[in-house]
């Protein structure tokens, strides 16, 4: 498999090798790597986390209160000193760089989605390396992807990236946790991410990072849809970029699925969080599921949350199972007096109408 775009993502434990500094070595190490596959004509996208770590070491472990400011704070003179290292760094091989930082809000609106992904090719097709990582010092809540596993995978879909490679403190995904187990054994590959394979990653987290094993398998699942092999891989393990892209099996590998989503539908799962959840009865899962056909508000049983028409929601089955996600044409409001009608009464019902379905086909994904 020769991959042509790649996206490294590089966690907080793997940039400070566990210790609560930048292990500079290690991070010219991880350079050299890709300079190799850059010098090979790929594109590389480099998604560093850090920033809050090395706003810490910065300014001397400060003993801080744990609030959403401060921790702003620490992004925002960590990130510009993280920046200064990489430009540093990829400068011995005459390599420039250019920063994107992201939140969720420029992936859930359309237009500033397509914004970004302009910028993202550009620097491509100039042999810039982007370097990404979320715009913490002023990201709330609301509009964070929260943990860069997350973000990388959004980047993966934005890019049309073929490999992501989540690099980490773990060597990838074990049977069961090796620090506890000692018969844990690696899993060298993943074909479906389901309850199983979730329960396998718990609710583990690494030292100063957010994410742990449960978003590195969501970032999987959003990555692999779009079309990327994803491996979670240990950072530290010899020349693991060049090996992992020359097809070395090394890590977890999910590879991906064989039809990616095309653009829309991957803006669909990848860019929105789910505002509210409809609830079908039997023949509209079937519907869905058998026929590729558009939800009609007549399937509809239940609504919940409140959305308005163009937001992303999710579609239920009978038992309450998420089975599809996407764009509504109703608000959340309108849908509550609809659901269960035929389509001809809409307009009637409502004194206005738009179109027949609840959500169209070209609007859906099915999970
Ligand atoms: N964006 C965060 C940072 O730079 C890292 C988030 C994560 O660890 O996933 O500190």
């Amino acid at each position: 498999m020769a991959y042509q775009r790649i996206v490294v993502k590089l966690g907080t434990s793997v940039l400070t090798g566990g210790t609560p500094k930048l292990d500079h070595p290690h991070m010219v190490e991880l350079v050299r790597q890709c300079a190799e596959l850059y010098r090979q004509r790929k594109d590389m996208i480099i998604c560093t986390s850090g920033a809050i770590a090395v706003g810490r070491h910065r300014l001397g472990f400060p003993d801080l209160p744990n609030t959403v400011a401060n921790k702003q704070m620490l992004a925002a003179v960590g990130q510009s000193r993280l920046m200064q290292m990489w430009e540093r760094y990829f400068e011995i091989y005459d390599i420039h760089v250019g920063q994107m930082l992201l939140t969720r809000a420029d992936v859930t609106n359309r237009k500033r989605y397509l914004n970004a992904r302009d910028t993202l090719l550009t620097l491509l097709e100039n042999r810039i390396v982007p370097v990404i990582n979320e715009n913490d010092a002023v990201a709330t809540e609301e509009i964070k992807v929260g943990d860069n596993d997350n973000l990388s995978a959004l980047v993966s879909t934005l890019a049309e990236a073929d490999l992501l490679l989540l690099l980490t403190d773990q060597p990838g995904l074990f049977t069961a946790d090796p620090r506890t187990n000692p018969d844990a054994e690696l899993i060298p590959e993943v074909h479906k991410i389901d309850e199983t394979v979730r329960a396998l990653a718990g609710g583990s987290v690494s030292g100063l990072g957010v994410g742990g094993m449960a978003t590195k398998l969501q970032a999987a699942d959003v990555a692999r849809r779009a079309g990327a092999d994803v491996v979670i891989a240990a950072g530290s393990a010899p020349n693991v970029i060049a090996r992992i892209a020359g097809g070395e099996s090394v890590g977890t590998r999910f590879p991906a699925l064989e039809n990616p989503l095309e653009n829309r539908k991957r803006w669909i799962f990848a860019g929105r969080k789910p505002q509210g959840c409809v609830q079908v009865d039997v023949g509209a899962a079937r519907a869905l599921l058998e026929n590729g056909r558009s939800l009609l508000p007549a399937g509809i049983t239940a609504v919940s949350g409140t959305f308005n028409r163009g937001d992303s929601i999710c579609i239920e089955g009978p038992d309450g199972k998420e089975l599809a996600r996407g764009i509504a044409r109703y608000a959340s409001n309108d849908l509550q007096q609809i659901a269960g009608m035929h389509s001809d009464q809409v307009e009637a019902k409502l004194g206005y109408g738009y179109g027949p379905v609840a959500v169209h086909r070209n609007d859906l994904i099915l999970l």
